[in-house]
């Protein structure tokens, strides 16, 4: 298959950028944006990087009424001489493709569009902040836009990637976060679409999110939809926990979402020979854990907190307070490391970056 060129249109007026301390997730968006059609019988076509502006859909598009859409989340760097570089891109295409298998989403060209991303990120490269802990989060999604009422896969689709600078998720240093284990709500169930980075998911999450924050905690613990007894996810991060020295995360079960950043961390773990056990983990077996003393660290892992440590989990009356709710010495090693590899601080033994413009451009 001849592979598609990408039509740039640049915008004629340029944004504001925001101040470093302005940086908030999500709220502001880049110059530019790539966006890329499909239809069948022709397949995706029309790549271009237009202007970031609205797009205009018909009422009856089939993403407003059944959801059929997919999306992922990854971020630029801006290394201390001034060059850009992105973080495993691959593996999110690779990902998303496994999402649009699942959502009926007909394939993406992965390797063109890790391309499409180094190209829109270059065009916007001005966008990518410098101020320490700060990056450019992109938005790659894909909806489905024919209009139509009937239940089945669209013929029609448009993938989109949106890029937006953030702030430092710590402003104050990493920090321990307060969990609830969630015992009425669930995130997913084997079958269902758990591990697809689907909106949906999302959209099932937030009753549980609302509730808790109300009780003082900052994000849930799911746990398995059929038995809620196994450790499924925290928020929409992995999640990890070292007990008497040997590290363990949640076994892909089907409900759980695939990190990146928990492939990273394992394959970290494994390298500096640490034990790491991919697994059933009850909530039963870390209260023992817990109570034996063995219970020594816990952290969540995902792209916006790259590790966010846990202070203290809630579970049935019972307050597990996990290392005095103090960063465990292990989750800083590996948010320093894996930082540190993202921002060129460090050396990338992995080969996880991928370069995106050398030059220095900021303001
Ligand atoms: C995106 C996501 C993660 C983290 O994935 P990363 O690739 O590490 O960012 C974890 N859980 C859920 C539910 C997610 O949507």
């Amino acid at each position: 298959m001849e592979e598609q060129s990408i039509r740039v249109e640049l915008s004629q007026s340029k944004k504001e950028k925001p101040k470093a301390v302005e940086l908030v997730f999500g709220r502001i968006f880049t110059d530019h944006m790539f966006v890329m059609d499909y239809t069948e019988g022709i397949g995706w076509h029309n790549a271009s990087i237009v202007p970031y502006q609205p797009i205009t859909l018909d009422p009856a598009a089939m993403i407003f009424h059944y959801g059929q859409s997919v999306f992922e989340g990854l971020k630029a760097f801006r290394t201390k001489s001034g060059s850009v570089q992105l973080f495993r891109p691959e593996k999110n295409m690779e990902r998303m493709n496994r999402s649009n298998e699942r959502l009926v989403i007909p394939p993406i060209d992965e390797a063109f569009l890790v391309k499409a991303i180094k190209k829109l990120v270059e065009i916007d490269q001005e966008w990518v902040p410098d101020a320490e802990g700060t990056s450019l989060y992109i938005r790659p999604f894909i909806i489905s836009t024919e209009p139509f009422l009937g239940v089945a896969p669209a013929h029609q689709y448009k993938f989109i990637v949106i890029m937006s600078p953030v702030g430092s998720y710590y402003k104050e240093g990493i920090n321990p976060v307060k969990i609830a284990v969630e015992n009425k709500y669930v995130r997913a169930v084997k079958g269902g679409t758990g591990e697809a980075k689907t909106g949906g998911n999302y959209a099932a999450s937030l009753k549980a999110q609302e509730i808790v924050e109300k009780e003082g905690y900052s994000q849930v613990l799911w746990l398995d939809g059929v038995e809620r007894k196994y450790i499924e996810e925290v928020g929409s991060m992995n999640v990890f926990f070292k007990v008497n020295g040997e590290i363990i995360t949640p076994a892909l079960n089907g409900s759980i979402l695939p990190g990146i950043t928990r492939d990273s961390v394992i394959h970290l773990l494994k390298h500096w020979g640490l034990p790491v056990t991919e697994r059933r983990i009850s909530m039963e077996e870390m209260y023992d854990a817990y109570e034996k003393g063995e219970l020594e660290e816990a952290f969540g892992s995902g792209t916006a907190a790259v590790i966010s440590p846990i202070g203290e989990l809630y579970w049935e009356g019972k307050h597990i307070v996990i290392n005095e709710c103090k960063t465990g010495e292990l989750s800083k090693k590996v948010y320093d490391t894996i930082t540190g590899i993202q921002y060129g601080k460090i050396e990338d033994p992995f080969n996880w970056t991928v370069k995106v413009c050398e030059t220095s451009k900021v303001k």
